[in-house]
């Protein structure tokens, strides 16, 4: 019975964590960008600029490469407005793939949890 009862109680624990960690994902998914994040200096579209006399070149501008179908690599240049929303999708990218693994490492022990539950009866 006392054996039980703590699969109980570890298992309510256990659902309340897997609980918080899907609404997390859930919220991170609606972020979440694929990618690294660089920084690039360019020239413009201005003969006469400084940027094509010897001048800084405008920058930074963000850049963000991945490895796209194929393994090959691609990316795209993020216009100055959206340079922050880009880094947090980026960052939150990180972080959802974390959660992600915590949490199939709980659906493992549950999984397991649930067999043992089942040959105890
Ligand atoms: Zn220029």
């Amino acid at each position: 019975m006392v054996v039980l009862e703590s699969y109980s109680m570890s298992s309510i624990r256990h659902s309340g964590k897997r609980a918080g960690l899907l609404r997390e994902l859930d919220r991170l998914g609606r972020r979440i960008l694929f990618g690294t994040v660089s920084e690039t200096y360019r020239t413009c579209g201005q003969p006469a600029c400084a940027c094509h006399h010897g001048g800084p070149k405008h920058g930074p501008h963000l850049l963000v490469s991945y490895r796209g179908e194929r393994g090959k690599t691609t990316g795209y240049h993020v216009p100055q407005t959206l340079a922050d929303t880009v880094r947090d999708g980026v960052a939150a990218w990180q972080r959802f793939q974390q959660v992600a693994r915590t949490l199939a490492d709980l659906n493992r022990e549950h999984a397991w949890r649930r067999s043992t539950t089942r040959r105890a009866r």
